[in-house]
């Protein structure tokens, strides 16, 4: 990827075909697309890609199984079109970026003979409408099976379980990696743009946007013949900027997951909860090292703050402890993330949870505007692609295939699951190091160990006891367009989910390379440091998290720890 000050000459020189607004899945997704398909494009974010939603999900590639429960249950057909849709572009995700997803096996835990032949029956209707998109049909787990896949599983009546499969993925490694993948297509992307005002022709028609780069503060316009909204949550906010006074569309929805050792259980396998006392599922998934276990769903409003706060640690743990046989307590949880997810609403007063998890495309004839509102992350390709086919009428270009079904993803060629081996064998680096680095970058790997080896002082790891490595840090920069201490240690690297704790150690040691990649000076440096370190630590008080969050004077001193940009 170009860096971000030639993104922005670029940006500001030319006429597009397209501008696409958001940089989440659902955007870099029509980025991608349109730029295979041939058009031009510029792509903007507010904030880093992947900085919203989609940095924040269960990572599950599926259809969901509660969705088929209640298109059932409600015959539902959105439901239902949602479930068999994902299911579909479930397989997709998985081959075009093997680095970046697997399959895997949920078990679903059954405490009666009575659960056992309902879930059995929902599970196989899942393989059913999955139909060819199946990844392996369900089965039934005898207590003694179960126990030997989940060992910290509680003992007392159970009686078996269901396996069923999904997908997992990295969720903000993937979004990144979309935007890599149009950038060495051709494309121009560009992080921390925020989109401000549309100017208009005579006709109403949206002829340019008015941006503001947020790292300089200085403003800019992108012309372009099509504008796509793609902001998820914030897609009411961009119709607005089109036509002042719109009736919204989108509902909001909190969902909350915490991070636990894996220790607590010990699993290739995720675990699914049927039933939490509110009516939704809870999922403990094996994560990065980590247990991820979440979510939780409250409604709340477009400019409310997301952080985990303590009732939802506390919500998440009492669910978990029904099924563990050592309950867990709040002062294991190392880290956690907060998301909204954006859903399309008629002016129905249902209940989130019921709202179908579909998604919606709005053309406004007035001015133009494409808005792709809604869906999944399962779903952001599909979605992608029939904006896409709706930007080439509105173009009047004739209409192609979209190129996306089997297109792999930066990083994705030549990458084999024993991948990680290779780089042990030739690159000498250690097991986990290998493993780390095959599954964040994919064959890419081997560009983020040339640097390491050229570059000595940026061969050792970011932190002794993680596999980072410092020049991961460095190609982020230089390659990913990474511009923030938490571009880096949240979105690219996965540490800030790892462990606050360990985020906050490592934040000098990112901020002192991205100051010598980006030019930043001494005390801009360690100012950047300081609001990092104080925001992981706001999220430890918030969160309740034990032991005592960081004190003013350990801040001061782990902000001061940035070493000299110029010293190597
Ligand atoms: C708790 C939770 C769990 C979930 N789990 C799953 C799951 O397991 N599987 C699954 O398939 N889906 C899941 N989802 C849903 C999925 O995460 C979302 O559907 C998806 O990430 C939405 O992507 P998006 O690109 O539409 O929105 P976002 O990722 O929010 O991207 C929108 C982008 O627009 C940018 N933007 C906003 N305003 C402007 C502007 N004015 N100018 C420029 N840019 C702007 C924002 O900065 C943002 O980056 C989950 C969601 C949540 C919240």
């Amino acid at each position: 990827m170009k860096s971000r000050n030639q993104a922005l000459i670029n940006i500001a020189r030319q006429k597009f075909d397209v501008c696409v607004i958001g940089g989440g899945a659902t955007g870099s997704g029509c980025a991608l697309d349109s730029q295979l398909r041939g058009l031009t494009i510029a792509l903007v974010d507010a904030g880093d890609f992947a900085g919203a939603t989609s940095s924040t999900s269960t990572k599950i590639e599926h259809g969901g199984v509660r969705y088929l429960e209640e298109a059932v249950k409600d015959l539902d057909p959105a439901q239902y079109h949602v479930v068999t849709r994902a299911l579909h572009e479930r397989i997709r995700m998985l081959k075009n970026a093997p680095h970046l997803s697997r399959t895997m096996e949920f078990l679903l835990p059954c405490f009666r003979w009575a659960d056992v032949g309902y879930y059995d029956v929902g599970l196989k209707m899942y393989d059913w409408v999955s139909g060819n998109a199946s990844l392996s049909p369900s089965h039934f787990l005898s207590k003694e099976e179960t126990l030997r896949r989940m060992p910290t599983l509680r003992r007392s009546h159970l009686v078996g379980s269901i396996a069923y499969a999904d997908g997992q993925f990295d969720g903000a490694r993937y979004n990144i990696t979309l935007v890599v993948t149009f950038a060495e297509a051709g494309g121009e992307p560009l992080n921390y743009a925020r989109v401000i005002a549309f100017e208009k022709d005579s006709s109403g028609q949206l002829k340019a946007a008015e941006v503001e780069d947020r790292v300089t503060g200085k403003r800019f316009v992108i012309q372009a013949t099509v504008f796509v909204n793609a902001t998820g949550p914030f897609s009411d906010t961009v119709r607005a900027l089109a036509t002042p006074g719109i009736a919204p569309r989108t509902r909001l929805s909190k969902g909350i997951h915490i991070l636990l050792p894996f220790e607590v259980m010990p699993s290739a396998d995720a675990m699914l909860i049927p039933k939490t006392e509110d009516g939704r599922v809870l999922f403990a998934v094996p994560w990065m090292g980590r247990l991820l276990v979440g979510t939780t769903e409250q409604e709340i409003n477009v400019h409310d703050e997301l952080y985990v706060t303590k009732d939802e640690v506390e919500y998440v743990l009492h669910h978990l402890n029904q099924y563990l046989k050592r309950p867990v307590t709040a002062d294991q949880v190392v880290s956690g993330i907060a998301g909204a997810r954006p859903l399309v609403s008629n002016g129905d007063s249902r209940d989130t949870k019921k709202l179908a998890r579909d998604d919606e495309l709005e053309i406004d004839s007035k001015t133009g505007l494409i808005s792709i509102m809604g869906g999944k992350w399962t779903t952001h390709r599909a979605m992608a692609e029939d904006t896409i086919n709706a930007v080439q009428e509105r173009l009047g270009a004739p209409k192609t295939q979209s190129p996306t079904r089997n297109r792999p993803l930066a990083g994705a060629d030549r990458y084999t699951p024993d991948y990680w081996q290779k780089l042990v064998r030739e690159q000498s680096v250690s097991d986990e190091t290998a493993h780390h680095l095959a599954g964040k970058f994919g064959t890419a790997a081997e560009q983020v160990l040339d640097i390491a080896r050229r570059e000595t002082d940026l061969s050792s790891p970011i932190l002794n006891d993680l596999p980072q490595l410092r020049a991961e840090v460095a190609f982020c920069a230089r390659h990913e367009m990474a511009v923030t201490i938490e571009d880096v240690l949240f979105r690219r690297l996965g540490i800030q989910l790892y462990s606050w704790r360990s985020a906050i150690h490592a934040a000098p040691v990112v901020a002192s390379i991205l100051a010598r990649e980006l030019g930043w000076s001494g005390e801009s440096t360690r100012s950047a440091t300081r609001q990092y370190v104080e925001k992981i630590n706001r999220y430890l008080q918030l969160a309740g998290l034990a032991p005592e969050p960081f004190s003013d004077s350990e801040i001061s001193s782990i902000s001061a720890n940035v070493f000299n940009a110029k010293g190597r």
